[in-house]
């Protein structure tokens, strides 16, 4: 029994092909953030815009976003440091600010998904 191609185990194979290759790809992600990671979100929390400070740093915004849709402590902490730096004189929540002054505080994020998928409603 079992002599050749147990698809059961191939499956598995596979499987575990993907996650090892995830792992890895998080990892990369990870090291891309070695030691930077404080500086970058104290910049952000201080108002450098995020594209800016990403670019500072050599980093990528995909790589930062990428890096909070599985790491969700990240993704919280980056947050705070959005709603910390953001500006105090625009009205947050808005697409606009998100557009037009480039907010990428949690809340005009929130507002610019919405605006995406709607017509302007009211
Ligand atoms: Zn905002």
């Amino acid at each position: 029994m079992g002599s050749s191609g147990v698809p059961e185990r191939e499956w598995k194979y596979e499987d575990e092909k993907r996650i090892r290759a995830r792992d890895r790809q998080r990892r990369n992600t990870l090291a891309m953030f070695d030691g930077i990671e404080q500086m970058l979100l104290n910049d952000i929390a201080a108002g450098i815009p995020l594209k800016q400070a990403v670019e500072w740093y050599g980093l990528t915004l995909r790589g930062v976003h990428n890096r909070a849709r599985w790491d969700a402590e990240w993704s919280e902490r980056l947050d705070a440091s959005l709603l910390a730096g953001r500006d105090p004189d625009l009205e947050h929540g808005r697409d606009p600010t998100y557009k037009r002054f480039g907010c990428r505080c949690p809340d005009c994020r929130d507002a610019h998904r919405a605006g995406k998928g709607r017509d302007r409603g009211s």
